[in-house]
């Protein structure tokens, strides 16, 4: 279908397909900037952008907003500042909740309609409770910015709470309990314990936070699955040494008010449970009108089209597709990033009457930090990695991949301050309904914002 004629040198006649790109996270931002970046050189495309956020959010970071190390707009990024000096490419805040495939329409939550040529869905997860008992409710989620600073807001009240409160100081009120011994638990766990030790022990010198207790359930026998053993057991030990308390072969088996309850039986007082243990796919999947996969993940060919639908792709953590051995991708951001320069070349080589080749995923490594100072790495070619080497590398790749020259030097300077003055210095609580004594309780909720 043709929506435009453009003359931009080169294809001066040829029909200017629009792309709608829902989703303008890792997988959607990268795919607009390739087509912008081919339309300069004369691919006849035109783009619309639709993202019910208005700003890009760096998920790997968030725990460094939850533990005060870093600011919020450290990690988000305005689309229109993104992209407001590409020209063919338009910005469109709102939520899809339709899509109509006869009308080659996506429906808006306002009650709008935008209309594609060809459409690429890269909505992304969403944290996944796995049917526990209890934890939608009372967990706190860590997916996107607003999340990061509920938690942030609370494990600062606790804080608060315990100094105001001397009887709150062994109930659990300190106790906080992380599901979920991936890269988000493990470099969470590590973060806090050192926002307790190095920080908060001197904000609060009448608590005695030796009693501060961090436990971090794996319900696997390893930490960092997708690593090897070796990462595993260092993660482990290094963990163990700042004091958390790793469960191994562990899950939550519910969540209630004040307490979470293990799958060996255990019942751990606490008022904070933190859910880093599972994704599915955004709810954007249940509308798309085919049968989804495991996690509830779109089903894509090779060519990352939806199956059966010969103008709708998906990428990046809603979409399933398989590696060579037929198992779903990792749902990480490198997948979605490669996935969506697959698609702009195939866009472009399609409005431009050839095709491509399958899509590959090439791994190029994993890397978590565990602490100040202290990382794992592992690279291709079986090159291990860990400590000050490791945490370089993850530093280095982390400022990389940052979107905008603002977000790495605000990174960098908050990382380079919290290093030499071994300070968290985004102590800030931002709760909007925050009364001034008005501390919750562990008994009323888990998750009090
Ligand atoms: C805490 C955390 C830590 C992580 N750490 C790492 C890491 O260290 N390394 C790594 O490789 N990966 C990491 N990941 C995973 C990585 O962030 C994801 O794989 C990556 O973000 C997926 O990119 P995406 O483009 O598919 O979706 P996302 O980046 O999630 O973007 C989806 C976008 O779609 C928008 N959206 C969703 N639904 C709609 C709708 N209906 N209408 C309009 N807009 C919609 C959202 O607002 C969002 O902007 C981490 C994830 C989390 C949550």
């Amino acid at each position: 279908m043709t929506t435009h004629e453009h003359d931009t040198a080169g294809s001066a006649t040829a029909p200017t397909e629009h792309v709608v790109v829902v989703g303008a996270g890792f997988g959607g931002l990268t795919l607009i900037r390739e087509l912008a970046r081919k339309r300069r050189r004369g691919a006849p495309v035109e783009v619309t952008v639709i993202d019910r956020n208005n700003h890009h959010t760096f998920q790997p970071l968030l725990y460094q907003v939850a533990t005060a190390g870093l600011q919020p707009q450290d990690i988000g990024v305005s689309l229109r500042a993104i992209l407001r000096r590409h020209e063919g490419v338009h910005v469109r805040l709102g939520e899809v909740v339709g899509i109509d495939h006869d009308a080659l329409e996506v429906e808006m939550a306002d009650g709008g309609r935008v209309p594609y040529d060809r459409l690429v869905i890269a909505a992304g997860g969403q944290s996944e409770d796995l049917g526990i008992p209890g934890v939608a409710e009372h967990a706190f989620g860590l997916k996107w910015i607003p999340d990061a600073i509920a938690l942030r807001n609370h494990v600062l009240r606790r804080f608060e709470l315990a100094s105001a409160r001397p009887e709150h100081r062994h109930d659990g009120t300190l106790t906080f309990v992380i599901a979920g011994g991936g890269p988000t638990g493990v470099e969470l766990a590590g973060t806090l314990a050192e926002l307790v030790d190095l920080v908060l022990r001197r904000d609060h010198p009448e608590l005695d936070v030796d009693n501060v207790r961090i436990v971090l359930a794996e319900p696997m026998e390893q930490l960092l699955t997708g690593f090897s053993e070796a990462s595993g057991r260092e993660a482990l030990l290094a963990l163990q040494q700042r004091g958390i308390d790793v469960r191994l072969g562990v899950g939550v088996a519910r969540a209630d008010a004040g307490q979470v309850q293990l799958t060996d039986d255990e019942v751990i007082p606490t008022a904070t449970l933190v859910w880093a243990a599972g994704i599915s796919a955004a709810p954007l999947a249940d509308v798309v009108g085919v049968e989804l996969g495991r996690g509830r993940r779109i089903p894509v060919d090779g060519q990352l089209r939806v199956e059966g639908l010969a103008r709708v792709h998906a990428i990046g953590d809603i979409a399933a597709s398989l590696d060579r051995d037929g198992q779903p991708l990792p749902q990480l951001a490198p997948v979605a990033i490669q996935q969506a320069r697959y698609v702009a070349d195939l866009v472009v080589a399609e409005a431009e009457g050839s095709t491509r080749k399958p899509f590959r995923y090439r791994d190029k490594g994993s890397m978590a930090t565990i602490g100040r100072l202290d990382a794992v790495a592992e690279l291709p070619g079986r090159i291990r990695l860990r400590g000050v080497v490791a945490w370089i590398a993850w530093l280095v790749l982390h400022l990389f991949m940052l979107v905008g020259f603002k977000n790495r030097v605000g990174v960098l300077g908050n990382w380079v301050w919290n290093y030499v003055t071994y300070d968290h210095s985004a102590r800030l609580i931002l709760e909007q309904d925050a009364q001034a004594g008005d501390l919750a309780e562990p008994e009323d909720t888990l998750k009090s914002s």
